[in-house]
């Protein structure tokens, strides 16, 4: 199957592939489209980067426009879930490239932004919808929103959408849409949870695995610089302006740490945007779209709030912090190297850090180069690498300095650690935290 005419595809939505521009199929297209446009239940592992989005809208939107429903009124007939609103905002506007060439409306609904306008374009009618778990369980609830003539559902990102905290609103979801159904589900990892979700939600499913982990980890150039936690803004400033980088997107730990290196950018005649949770959707999508055409140099953002960006060709990619799960560390680089162009991600890593290093190193089956950029030797650098437990209780240590530095507050800082995501990222950061607060 090399053409996307042998997957089986119709005319038009083949001509809306040719005006983007794809050549041929990508692996998971190739694997994924066949099984989808049989009917059959497919549970994909495939991560962002892979082209896995038009691997099921494209099958989609032809099993839709090849079918049409009997009466007049469109009712939504395909639902896709995703974790964040940029994800959730990509697969709409992919949706719409695709269905350049058919009758067919779509609408994404997330959190964050109003809900009145969402529910009037519900009322308009659409044939596919692309939502977050919380949002779409509150217009569910309201009675805005009619699931009951979903043919085929996507849960996309679906590991994702687990660690964010989002099965219970997932599960009640569920209970307005149809058992008697397609389901797609894709996933960068098979997990334990994962499997027990498959055996839920999917029948049969035919089993899809392309792009292992560290297929991305291949396609990008990688290399970690020692340094000192003191001086990493200043190196950060000093690769981007040396390397004359002009579209360098940034990963930190926090959203605190975001805006604090967004603001040094600035102050070193770099400009920048930090974009996270903290920030309204509008400034969301300033930021983003100021990237995008390059009026913003460098894009600091943590990593929920980096899921789903699609920019095309970019180049470089700084962890600025390395994350505690070595997964996400795959996820970051994945944004550049993106549909087979090659790209650079580069980590500071300083003393404390090193125990990552190693543990990334040890899931994409590769030594990352570690480099010493002239200039900035590490003074705390010692033959012996300290270990986890020391790591946590210099961490500990430093935050009650920062503490007793600080004084008392009323709200938390927002330098904790979380052992899975970037807790201030996370929208179900701590159980205390509201259901309505926890939705994206
Ligand atoms: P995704 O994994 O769905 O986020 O897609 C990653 C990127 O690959 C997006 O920029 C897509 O537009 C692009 N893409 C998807 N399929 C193809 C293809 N067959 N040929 C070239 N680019 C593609």
């Amino acid at each position: 199957m090399n053409t996307f005419a042998d997957l089986g595809l119709s005319s038009k939505i083949l001509k809306a592939i040719t005006d983007k521009g794809y050549e041929t199929p990508s692996p998971i297209q190739a694997q994924a489209i066949p099984p989808v446009l049989k009917g059959k239940d497919v549970l994909a592992a495939a991560q962002t980067g892979t082209g896995k989005t038009a691997g099921f809208t494209l099958p989609i939107l032809h099993k839709l426009s090849e079918n049409p429903t009997q009466n007049k009124r469109r009712v939504i007939r395909s639902l896709v879930l995703t974790p964040t609103r940029e994800l959730a905002a990509q697969i709409k506007t992919n949706i719409d490239e695709y269905s350049s060439q058919i009758d067919f409306k779509s609408l994404v609904v997330f959190g964050g932004v109003g809900i009145n306008p969402q529910i009037n374009k519900l009322r308009a009618g659409i044939d596919m919808l692309v939502a977050t778990p919380g949002r779409l369980l509150d217009l569910c609830q309201q009675n805005a929103c009619d699931l009951s003539n979903i043919e085929i559902l996507v849960l996309d990102e679906a590991d994702r959408m687990l660690d964010m905290g989002f099965i219970n609103d997932i599960k009640k979801v569920m209970k307005y849409i149809p058992t008697k159904r397609q389901t797609l589900l894709f996933s960068a990892t098979f997990s334990k949870e994962i499997k027990i979700i498959a055996k839920q939600f999917l029948t049969n499913p035919v089993l899809v695995e392309v792009a292992a982990q560290n297929t991305t980890a291949e396609r990008v150039e990688q290399r970690a610089y020692r340094c000192d936690q003191n001086t990493k803004a200043e190196l950060a400033i000093h690769l981007i302006k040396q390397g004359e980088w002009n579209q360098v997107l940034v990963f930190t730990k926090t959203k605190h740490g975001a805006n604090r290196l967004s603001t040094k950018l600035d102050n070193a005649g770099i400009s920048s945007s930090a974009i996270h949770g903290n920030k309204s959707q509008g400034a969301r999508e300033r930021a983003l779209q100021g990237f995008k055409n390059k009026s913003i140099r460098v894009l600091v953002a943590t990593d929920i709030a980096a899921r789903g960006l699609d920019i095309a060709n970019l180049p470089y990619v700084i962890n600025y912090e390395l994350p505690n799960i070595p997964a996400d560390y795959v996820h970051r680089i994945g944004r550049t190297g993106r549909a087979g162009e090659s790209g650079e991600a580069l980590s500071l890593v300083c003393n404390n850090e090193r125990a990552f290093l190693k543990e990334i190193e040890k899931l994409i089956n590769k030594k990352i180069p570690l480099l010493t950029e002239d200039g900035f030797t590490p003074e705390l650098w010692p033959a012996r690498m300290p270990s986890a437990s020391e790591v946590q209780k210099e961490d500990a240590e430093r935050k009650k300095q920062n503490r007793q530095n600080r004084g008392p507050r009323t709200r938390s800082s927002g330098n904790n650690q979380r052992p899975k995501t970037d807790k201030n990222n996370s929208p179900n950061s701590s159980k205390r935290s509201s259901s309505r607060r926890r939705r994206k």
